[in-house]
């Protein structure tokens, strides 16, 4: 694993300490599957691919990211209904990966523009 990689996920192990190493190991398997599809001023749009083998059962999960109140927000908080936005009670690891997502991507910039 990169040094990047392994930096990322103790960043993201501050962001969110209180779960299971579990949790951060799923973040870090879905971390291939996680694209960018749309940015707008507002919104990033992000796919996140299920992985039958961590109990998904949609082909692709959608994570909504609001730049202005900093939220995430995924399609599996609403099974019934599959493409409507809903507030969250806990971070599932579609968002957790997005975010592992980002930092990765952040520390890769950081070496190759340094
Ligand atoms: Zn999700």
């Amino acid at each position: 694993m990169d040094n990047e990689i392994r930096e990322a996920i103790e960043d993201l192990k501050n962001i969110f300490p209180s779960k299971s190493s579990s949790w951060y190991r799923r973040c870090l398997k879905r971390l291939r599957s996680v694209k960018l599809v749309k940015v707008d001023p507002l919104y990033e749009y992000w796919i996140v691919e299920g992985d039958p083998s961590l109990g998904d059962r949609d082909r692709v999960y959608f994570v909504r990211y609001d730049v202005r109140n900093k939220r995430y927000i995924c399609t599996c908080y609403t099974p019934t209904k599959r493409f409507s936005w809903s507030r969250a009670k806990k971070v599932c690891t579609h968002v957790g990966a997005v975010i592992l997502y980002r930092i990765v991507k952040r520390k890769y910039l950081m070496k190759y523009e340094a």
